[in-house]
């Protein structure tokens, strides 16, 4: 037996849609299903306009993109992240500049954020960690008092909601990513999410060549070709008529780890008062100068056939942002946290087993 990570949970109905969008020769990125989606992914995220995108990195690129961010520009990045939040502003021509996480809740800290605005900052792009929303309030004042806009990378925390709102409807504009792991897939795709319509405009124009809207082969600017094709967005539009199981069962998992996991020299992932998370990845934190380390911990696991992932790295170790400061809190998550299995298909039994071969380990 193995456990796996994470595992996308594929029904009859994304057979269904993408079956009918091959049938109809419909597999480019015009059809019915690109629409449907932005559509139904919208109405999900209680915002007026998603435009759909070929991944979450490049979802990351548009947002920069239409809010007017380049070259001389700053943006501020959590140092404990997935790399494209950090990568995405390089795209841009921008300039990366790294802010600790806050211990308590593992969003971006205000404190630090505030600490590393100069005159060039633009923008902050807040990342709902594994999917607990990041604590917008504050940084959306920050944000105002200053002029900057607010980014929000909810690649992970699709459904996640900060004080009732849906994540993606808060700051100026969202991103998503439908990765293979991630709660909603289409293998590979993304979503940028906004109120803005000028900024929905400008992410349409650029991930469609420049072209303009209005006139076939006429490119206004230099765009890319960053479309999800109709096939993609067939798989996506099951999905997401498909997020009240898919959330469902992550909430079911979550709820078992917390319960099984208890008194033992370890956490989970705080979960804020102000946050309905979505547990993209249930989240094991070691006791600095308990018995293992994170990484004795996952071999262990796996010698077990339970599959894990170490944290991210925080952006600063990796070798094209090295010299960017220190950052403690996203330093020592890092180091002692390990991703449990946690994908929406994880049966009850599979579950049991995971908890109970993490109680045998640390008692
Ligand atoms: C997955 C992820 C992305 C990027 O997604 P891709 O679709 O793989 O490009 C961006 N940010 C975070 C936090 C992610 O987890």
């Amino acid at each position: 037996m193995r456990i796996p990570v994470a595992e996308p949970d594929i029904s009859e109905l994304e057979l269904e849609y993408v079956t009918d969008a091959v049938k109809r020769g419909e597999v480019s990125s015009t059809g019915p299903y690109v629409e449907r989606f932005e559509r139904a992914f919208a109405e999900f995220c209680e915002v007026p306009h998603a435009i759909s995108c070929m991944n979450g990195t490049v979802a990351l690129h548009l947002a920069l993109i239409g809010l007017g961010i380049g070259p001389g520009d700053e943006v501020i990045v959590p140092a404990l992240t997935y790399v494209a939040a950090a990568n995405a502003v390089i795209h841009a021509g921008a300039t990366v500049v790294l802010a600790d996480v806050h211990p308590d809740h593992w969003g971006l800290d205000p404190e630090q954020v505030r600490a590393r605005i100069t005159p060039r900052t633009r923008a902050i792009i807040a990342v709902h960690l594994y999917g607990h929303p990041a604590d917008m309030d504050p940084l959306m004042e920050l944000a105002a008092r200053h002029r900057l806009a607010v980014i929000e990378d909810a690649a992970e925390a699709q459904g996640a909601r900060y004080r009732g709102r849906r994540v993606g409807s808060i700051g100026q504009v969202g991103t998503f990513s439908f990765f293979g792991n991630k709660t909603m897939t289409t293998g590979e795709g993304g979503m940028i999410t906004t109120a803005d319509p000028e900024v929905a405009r400008r992410v349409r124009l650029y991930k469609n060549q420049g072209n303009d809207p209005a006139r076939r082969y006429w490119h206004i600017v230099i765009g890319y070709n960053y479309r999800l094709t109709n096939v993609q967005a067939a798989m996506g539009l099951a999905q997401v008529q498909r997020a009240g199981t898919l959330l469902g069962d992550k909430l079911r998992i979550a709820a078992a780890y917390r319960e099984g996991l208890q008194g033992l020299p370890c956490r989970l992932q705080p979960h804020l008062s102000w946050a309905d998370p979505v547990y993209w990845m249930n989240c094991l934190v070691l006791d600095e100068g308990g018995p293992l380390s994170a990484a004795r911990m996952q071999e262990l696991l796996a010698e077990r056939g339970i599959e894990t992932r170490p944290f991210f790295q925080p952006v600063s170790a990796l070798p094209m942002y090295q010299g960017s400061g220190s950052f403690p809190v996203a330093e020592r998550l890092s180091r002692t946290g390990v991703n449990l299995p946690s994908g929406p298909r994880l049966a009850p039994g599979q579950l049991e087993a995971v908890i109970a071969a993490v109680r045998t380990i640390l008692t």
